[in-house]
């Protein structure tokens, strides 16, 4: 029997989609918003959502809140606490056939790629464990009189928010570096991809997570995430979505002084250099374009191709595009599945009027793939932009659409790339060291990959400049995020103390 037929004979999918509260299912409610859950390969519904309104994330977050408090979790030894990280990496790595399944009818993604999110999904909680083991604190003896000595605490109970491109991904990061230095947190993902969100949730109290530590609410941002941001109990609040939903989130914690770490989106630079390996730069740039079927906060969707190997490098890079193999995204042999909702889709299409309105060339693609009577399945599209000013330079598309630019020398590509909102990450080709160094140290940008596509460095820090995002995921920085400093200063020789109010203690 194939993987595939294996994986698919084991489905279990809810009928319904519940919050996770304290540990348990929250029964349905009388009256609560139901929202279909669709598989984006077929539009049919696979399970309703039942929306946790404002009154359920207050329960949520109350059960954070009490674990937090007074649970065990933030009192555990850390190498208890570490049993328990590794065991739902175990769970994790156990399940997966079960996870890549759900993740696959849900997001649509091609089960190759949701096998390689899966596994980088469990080894964030052992990364974190780890990384957990390696918080110390420090000690100030200049002061001979007094020892002073700093702590690093947990931080409180996190409202954490993710989106639906990469779900098992993305929620799994946030979960794990915010648990293992001991805070509780709730989660929302969204509303579009609940399906291995509720069952990943399922699977940390399994692996003997105690209730109350990770609590799981679904619903659209505007009412359940809004409700979840503004309370009052949320100690700090770590997002990975669009910059227009950071922004708002950033508004609303501002609020309540409650800090933020904010993973947002791009409008990444691919630079193409003539001393490039030009078949190792044409498979680098088509995997950041149409990778994660084009949605993906990484994506090099800007390609500037240096004038000498233009025409050669774009006409290459329409051939491939167009041997993409789109399909059932449970097939192994599938490069791109669907989009991952119909609204997603019709936005994405239509950048393609946006790009001919501004004078662009469509290149390739620009339609609903042929050959699906159902599903929301896309052709791989590029554009040649007339100039950096065009919309499709300037905004974040999310999905297979490539945007070319042709330059005629590297400081103009750095300017080009540099003139965006954004700096997420950005990619360059080139065999010409001068020109790789000059590009990692000029363009604005979190990460620069040169001579790779993407690769993640869990230990490095992760994070954008400007409209990309605040604040990093990474070893040192989720330690500074998600903990609190503590200083408690203790006396060597006794003190002198003022003696107020004392007798005799009136000044002359
Ligand atoms: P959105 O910003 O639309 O949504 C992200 C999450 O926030 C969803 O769960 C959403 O719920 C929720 N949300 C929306 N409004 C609010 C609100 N007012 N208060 C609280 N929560 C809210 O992003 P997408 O889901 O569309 O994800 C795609 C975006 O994510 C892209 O811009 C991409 O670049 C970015 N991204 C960034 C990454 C990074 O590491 N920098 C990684 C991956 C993606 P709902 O679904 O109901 O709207």
């Amino acid at each position: 029997m194939s993987a595939v037929a294996d994986v698919r004979n084991r489905p279990r999918i809810d009928e319904r989609i519940h919050s996770v509260i304290a540990g348990a299912r929250v029964a349905a409610r009388a009256g609560a918003t139901e929202l279909p859950v669709i598989n984006p390969a077929t539009e049919q519904t696979m399970s309703v959502l039942q929306e946790a309104d404002a009154a359920e994330v207050d329960a949520a977050v109350g059960a954070a809140r009490d674990a937090f408090d007074r649970g065990p979790w933030p009192r555990l030894p850390l190498d208890d606490r570490k049993d328990i990280l590794y065991g739902i990496r175990n769970l994790l790595r156990d399940r997966s056939d079960e996870l890549a399944h759900l993740e696959c009818l849900n997001a649509g993604l091609p089960i190759a790629r949701v096998r390689e999110q899966l596994a980088r999904a469990a080894r964030n909680f052992e990364f974190f464990a780890e990384v957990a083991s390696t918080v110390t604190g420090q000690t100030y003896t200049g002061n001979r009189s007094h020892l002073t000595y700093v702590t690093r605490e947990p931080k409180g109970v996190g409202a954490l928010i993710a989106p639906w491109n990469a779900p098992l991904a993305l929620a799994s990061m946030r979960v794990a570096s915010c648990i293992a230095f001991g805070n509780t947190c709730v989660l929302k993902p969204s509303e579009y991809t609940p399906l291995s969100m509720l069952r990943m949730a399922e699977l940390f109290h399994e692996a003997g997570l105690p209730p109350g530590v990770v609590n799981l609410v679904n619903g659209r941002g505007a009412v359940t995430g809004t409700a979840l941001v503004a309370h009052a109990g949320i100690d700090m609040v770590a997002f990975t979505g669009g910059t227009r939903t950071g922004k708002a989130i950033m508004a609303a914690a501002g609020a309540q002084l409650k800090p933020c770490i904010l993973e947002l989106g791009g409008k990444s630079a691919n630079i193409i250099h003539e001393s490039a390996v030009f078949e190792r730069a044409l498979d680098g740039a088509l995997a950041s374009v149409y990778s994660n079927n084009g949605q993906q906060c990484l994506a090099g969707s800007r390609i500037l191709v240096h004038r000498p190997i233009a025409e050669r490098f774009i006409a290459a890079f329409i051939e491939r595009a167009r041997r993409i193999r789109i399909g059932d995204p449970m097939q192994p042999e599938t490069e791109m599945g669907p989009l991952c909702f119909r609204e997603h889709l019709e936005r994405v299409l239509s950048y393609v009027e946006i790009a001919v309105g501004e004078g662009g060339e469509l290149l390739t693609g620009g339609r609903r793939a042929p050959g699906f009577s159902k599903g929301y399945y896309m052709e791989p599209t590029a554009v040649l932009a007339r100039s950096n000013k065009a919309r499709v330079c300037r905004e974040e598309i999310f999905g297979p659409f490539a945007t070319f630019l042709v330059y005629d020398a590297v400081d103009e590509a750095i300017e080009i790339a540099n003139d965006s909102p954004y700096g997420l990450v950005a990619y360059v080709w080139a065999g010409d060291l001068d020109v790789t160094m000059r590009c990692s140290r000029d363009i604005r940008a979190g990460t620069v990959w040169v001579n790779t596509p993407m690769v993640r460095e869990l230990r490095a820090p992760f994070g954008g400049f400007k409209q990309s995002g605040i604040g990093r995921d990474g070893a040192t920085s989720s330690v500074e995020f998600f903990t609190e400093l503590k200083t408690t200063t203790i006396p060597v020789d006794a003190p002198v103390l003022p003696g107020i109010g004392r007798d005799g203690n009136r000044r002359p």
